[in-house]
């Protein structure tokens, strides 16, 4: 196919439409406040659904609070070619995160709709609700409940700390939205692309400005108990003691041992540790802690996961050991296709690009339970994220904008 056959994307109006889903929420640090569907959130749906209409594309809702926006193709009986991301922050973050992969898919249905390409398959944006898990837990609610990873009714009924639930907010979003069409989740969708930010510095550090993401971590989590006994910490002597901080921290260390990789692929992380009952002057009868551990690796990540309790219990002294809870994540790898697809699109445009594996979790790793899915990754300033400092430049969110149109052109005509 020759270029013309792909039609240029329009940069400003992109910008224009980050800029203006920026004031929503926007804060004065100059990041984005704007967590799921709290009414800034909801705001930007709507905008997002105007933006829609004007362009005579429909929106439909689905029970889950997931919203798409659909250019109809020749036949309809066709399910779409998707692509999108979320609307929704971190408390105090950036202007980037999510919204680029919506802005970008969207940009890529007004292009193609602008150069009059009619094609056979529908094309959609989607938007996944509660992609941050900051507002409600867990994060990339949406796209979960959408493909059954996740059961409806449980996600509705979760709360936010002043215990509004996800259901009214649903509730809330589909008032906004009346003209909305109603959508069954779990509707199949034939192709799903989503464009993000890195969050890291590999492209910065390149200089390319697409990276064609060929997987995702897996990870383990591990909630553990460790359990001694308080006593005073004047009068007890070591050989009494049941000092459940010297075991955990034992277990800690001998962990971190075992989990060193000279690469630095595998990440180790324990990012909560409680020490009770908490006096000073109390030797604490109980630690709890929580391992994070992540890699790309599932045979590796199934065998440490039958480890890591075993180290743990050998560094446990007199004191006992308890995992009370391990939620697990497998790896992904993205279909090979896809990721040619999106060097041979950022190629044909003179991007550089390279391939690389996504160390973040995103709504397409759950899309790909149902369809084939794939990712692509623009830099973003210094690997700030989850920051109201969030930074990408304008020419980098339209060469994403553009692989997007290009390869929702090549999918959806045939
Ligand atoms: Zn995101």
């Amino acid at each position: 196919m020759s270029q013309t056959n792909y039609p240029e994307v329009n940069a400003d109006r992109l910008w224009q439409r980050h800029m203006d889903m920026a004031a929503i929420g926007g804060t004065e640090g100059g990041g984005v406040h704007r967590l799921a569907l709290t009414p800034e959130d909801i705001e930007a749906h709507v905008l997002l659904a105007q933006w829609a209409e004007a362009r005579g594309f429909s929106v439909a809702l689905d029970p889950m609070g997931n919203m798409f926006i659909r250019r109809e193709g020749s036949d309809p009986s066709l399910a779409p070619i998707s692509s999108g991301s979320h609307t929704d922050t971190q408390p105090y973050g950036g202007r980037f995160d999510g919204i680029t992969g919506v802005l970008t898919a969207f940009e890529a249905l007004e292009t193609i709709d602008e150069a009059g390409i009619e094609t056979r398959y529908p094309l959609e944006v989607a938007i996944w609700n509660n992609e941050e898990g900051a507002r409600f837990t867990p994060a990339c609610m949406g796209s979960a409940a959408y493909v059954g990873f996740k059961p409806l009714d449980d996600l509705l009924s979760r709360t936010d700390p002043e215990q509004v639930s996800m259901r009214d907010c649903v509730a809330d979003l589909a008032k906004a939205l009346p003209q909305a069409d109603k959508r069954e989740l779990g509707a199949p969708i034939a192709f799903f692309i989503e464009s993000h930010i890195e969050q890291g510095v590999r492209l910065e550090e390149s200089g390319n400005i697409i990276g064609a993401v060929t997987g995702m971590q897996g990870y383990r989590r591990f909630e553990i108990e460790v359990i001694g006994e308080d006593a005073h910490s004047g009068t007890t002597p070591r050989s009494r003691r049941k000092d459940a901080f010297v075991a955990a921290t034992d277990m800690t260390h001998a962990l971190r041992e075992v989990l060193w990789d000279d690469d630095d692929e595998m990440r180790y992380t324990i990012g909560r540790f409680e020490v009770l009952p908490g006096g000073v002057s109390v030797v604490p009868g109980q630690v709890n802690f929580y391992i994070d551990l992540r890699y790309h690796d599932k045979a590796a990540l199934d065998r440490l996961a039958i480890e890591i309790p075993k180290i743990c219990e050998a560094h446990s002294g007199p004191c006992e050991v308890r995992i009370v809870d391990a939620p697990t994540v497998d790896p992904m790898t993205f279909p090979e296709d896809i990721v040619t697809g999106i060097e041979a699109a950022a190629e044909r445009h003179g991007f550089g690009h390279e391939r690389m594996y996504s160390y973040a979790g995103h709504d397409a790793r759950h899309i790909a339970r149902i369809s084939p899915a794939g990712m692509l990754f623009i830099p973003c300033w210094k690997g700030i994220s989850h920051n109201e400092a969030e930074r990408a430049e304008p020419e980098h969110v339209a060469a994403a904008a553009q692989v997007i149109s290009d390869i929702l052109i090549d999918r959806a005509k045939s």
